[in-house]
């Protein structure tokens, strides 16, 4: 990708026209701002620790350049500019969650004028130096410039700012300075051009960093939302893989994962359990007399006649297949399992869904048969609580439908 098509894709990305401002949404904005707060406290911090040792090294070409105020030159550096930056710096290491508490504009204009401060500095040698080579010596403010835009990378508006105090610092300079005349007028004029083309690349660069940092963050942004999206309908398939798509209730998938654990516990304590397999009767006859569709529609209700019915008691309800539901009823006695089948057999009773294609009753009914376990002590396992529920069912259904059947070989018989 070249550079000018890398620079317009950025652009576009960010919805940007070619001289846009760097600016989101009001909202999004704050987080862009957020987001990159703690990073740029630590940026700034690292870069003006290197950038101090490299202001007060120049103390070499002050000696070399302006002799005659070396003197000044060391107090400023020394004495006035690294015990300022110093302060700031250390404030914003000690106290970082202070620092980070402040609006992001307060730190950006620190940053910055301790930029222009640098700059000052300079410039007040260069108002009072004799020296012939102090046209040269204004060349100091050019790493300055680029220590803003570049290495502190100050945001884009405020790096504008910046190059504009630097700018008018170097002007002042050239007009105003107090000592002897430069030996070498000619140069001012290619040395503020050097100056304004470093200003206009740096700034460019500038822009350009921010513009991407902008798009990094867009780019994260999506990428976090397409994670949550997929993350929500990974949970939504995850229930649907779990879930009858007839009636809503578990599905056995769902049923057998419930009822190992419920085996589990069960086996800890000694518990005892009750399995329950219901039936609705005559359902083919349902089927042939009212059609498939009210055949459904009667399933859904009589599912959800008991889950209603199940739903103040701790069982589990699944659907079987076909018409069969299956029930499992945790620390479940004889007595109990009676009570709850009673229940359940009652509540399709009073759905009152014309059945009249019924050779026993003229509404829906359902038979139940149940079984009775102790998983820590009679050796049974689910699948044979289940077989035992369904030999149950079949002597309900014998025993003239619309009843429960109890196993009478569980536990206490
Ligand atoms: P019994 O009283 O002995 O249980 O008789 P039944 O007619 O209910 O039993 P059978 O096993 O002969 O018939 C079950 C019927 O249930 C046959 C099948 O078409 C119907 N069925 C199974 N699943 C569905 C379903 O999802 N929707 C509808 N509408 N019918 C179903
Ligand atoms: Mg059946
Ligand atoms: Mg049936």
């Amino acid at each position: 990708m070249t550079g000018s098509v890398f620079g317009w894709s950025v652009l576009s990305g960010l919805g940007l026209s070619r001289f846009g401002r760097l600016q989101f949404e009001p909202a999004e904005e704050k987080r862009f701002i957020q987001d990159g707060k703690a990073a740029r406290q630590t940026h700034f911090l690292i870069s003006g620790i290197f950038s101090l040792v490299a202001f007060n090294l120049f103390l070499l070409s002050d000696w070399m350049m302006v002799p005659d105020r070396f003197d000044l030159a060391l107090r400023l550096r020394l004495l006035v500019y690294t015990p300022v930056a110093l302060f700031f710096l250390v404030v914003s290491w000690r106290f970082r969650d202070f620092a980070l508490g402040l609006p992001a504009a307060v730190t950006e204009w620190v940053a910055m004028l301790g930029g222009v401060f640098a700059a000052l500095c300079l410039v007040a040698v260069l108002m009072l130096t004799d020296s012939p080579y102090a046209g040269m010596y204004r060349c100091g403010l050019l790493p300055i410039l680029v220590f803003g835009t570049v290495v502190m990378r100050f945001r884009f508006q405020l790096a504008v700012v910046f190059c504009g105090c630097i700018v008018a610092l170097h002007l002042l300079t050239v007009f105003g300075a107090q000592g002897a005349p430069s030996p070498y007028p000619e140069l001012e004029v290619p040395m503020f051009l050097l100056l304004l083309a470093v200003a206009f690349y740096t700034l460019a660069m500038n822009y350009r960093t921010e513009a991407e940092e902008r798009l990094r963050f867009q780019r994260k942004e999506r990428a976090a939302v397409l994670r949550r999206e997929l993350e929500a309908s990974q949970a939504t398939l995850e229930a649907l893989s779990r879930q009858d798509a007839l009636t809503g209730v578990s599905n056995r998938r769902r049923f057998d994962e419930v009822a190992w654990q419920c085996w589990q516990r069960h086996h800890q304590t000694g518990e005892q359990l009750a399995v329950m397999l219901l039936d609705v009767d005559h359902f083919k006859a349902f089927n042939d007399h009212h059609g498939h569709p009210a055949g459904d529609q009667c399933l859904r209700l009589v599912a959800k006649a008991l889950q209603d019915t199940l739903a103040s008691g701790d069982g589990t309800l699944a659907r079987w297949g076909g018409e069969e539901f299956i029930v499992l009823l945790p620390h479940t006695d004889e007595v109990v399992a009676h009570r709850v089948a009673d229940r359940l057999l009652q509540c399709v009773r009073a759905l009152q869904l014309r059945h009249e294609a019924s050779p026993t009753r003229d509404v829906v009914t359902i038979s139940a048969g149940v079984s009775l376990g102790r998983p820590a002590m009679d050796g049974r396992n689910l699948s044979t609580m289940v077989a035992l529920a369904d030999r149950a069912l079949y002597q309900a259904k014998h025993g003239g439908r619309d009843r429960l059947v109890m196993d009478r070989t569980g536990p206490g018989n």
